[in-house]
């Protein structure tokens, strides 16, 4: 019996962990892993924590601001 698959697209895009970028993985001949796009995997992994850190900083910040946004605007008329 097969194991099923999580994910039925074969074509994965990801977002990296650091930078926030989207990036394809696997690619062949690049250095990219799963949670880090080609430019991050380099980064120290110590820096890169803390980087990280910062990313999921701005990521809730965007949230904020966007649902802050939504709540503003008047509801499209009609
Ligand atoms: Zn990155």
């Amino acid at each position: 019996m097969p194991t099923p698959t999580p994910t039925p697209s074969a074509h994965r895009q990801r977002t990296c962990r650091a930078c926030g970028r989207k990036f394809d993985y696997p690619v062949k001949g690049s250095p990219a892993t799963r949670h880090h796009c080609e430019d991050c995997v380099i980064i120290p992994p110590d820096t890169r924590k803390v980087i990280e850190r910062l990313n999921n900083r701005v990521t809730q910040l965007e949230r904020q601001l966007d649902s802050l946004r939504r709540a503003a605007a008047p509801p499209p008329a009609a």
